[in-house]
Order: structure tokens, then sequence, then C-alpha cells
């Protein structure tokens, strides 16, 4: 799961740039909940949001807990809500296209006002 590594460090740079950063990640038992995620699919997954939580709390980064609902439908780009099949996420707002993990990791990785860098 070298992405995985790579997608935390990545996160975890970027949030180092900022006062007080904080990390935010979905909540995974409303993943496990939500019949639309695929065993493996949700596991890669989990082991990213385990990798940042390690990562963040090692560089003494606060990790907040939110809601999955959002990161996993919201465009990383617009902010507007947009659709997610399995693994394919597209925006009708501003037509961007994104593997539905990466839009979702770059949603956790932007902070209010911040423009996302990835
Ligand atoms: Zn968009």
């Amino acid at each position: 799961m070298d992405l995985n590594h790579k997608l935390s460090r990545r996160l975890i740079t970027f949030a180092e740039q900022f006062e007080n950063p904080v990390v935010r990640i979905e909540d995974l038992e409303g993943i496990r909940e939500n019949s639309s995620w695929s065993g493996v699919h949700s596991w890669h997954f989990h082991q990213l949001q385990q990798f940042i939580t390690y990562k963040a709390e090692r560089a003494g980064i606060r990790v907040e807990k939110i809601d999955p609902s959002h990161t996993s439908q919201e465009c990383s780009a617009c902010g507007s809500m947009g659709t997610r099949d399995v693994d394919h996420f597209s925006c009708s707002e501003c037509g961007r296209k994104r593997h539905a993990d990466l839009n979702a990791s770059e949603n956790i990785a932007q902070r209010e006002g911040e423009p996302c860098t990835a």
C-alpha cells in the first residue's frame, strides 16, 4: 500500500505548514455502515486513515473525526456535491473526475480557505 504511505505523508507535510494544524479524518464507523463501500476498498481507506492518524500524532498534529458523507461526495476542486460511483468521483459543477479516494483525501487535507495543492 505504497500509495497510502505517499498520500498520508503528503497530507502531514501539507498540514505541517500551518500553525496549529488539524487533520480531519472520516469517522470509520460511518463507512462500515455504508453499503456502497466494498470490503477491499474500505480496507485500503481504513489503512490510509491509520497511517494518517499515526503520522499526525507523531508530528504533534491534532486529528479530528468528521462525518464521512462529506469528504467522499464533495468535489475537492470546487466544493460542490458530486457523485461517487465506487472508485470514481465526478463533479457535475466543474466536470472534475478523480479517483474517489484521492478526491476524499484532498478534501481531508484541505483546511478552511486553503486551496488544494495536490
Ligand atoms: Zn467541482
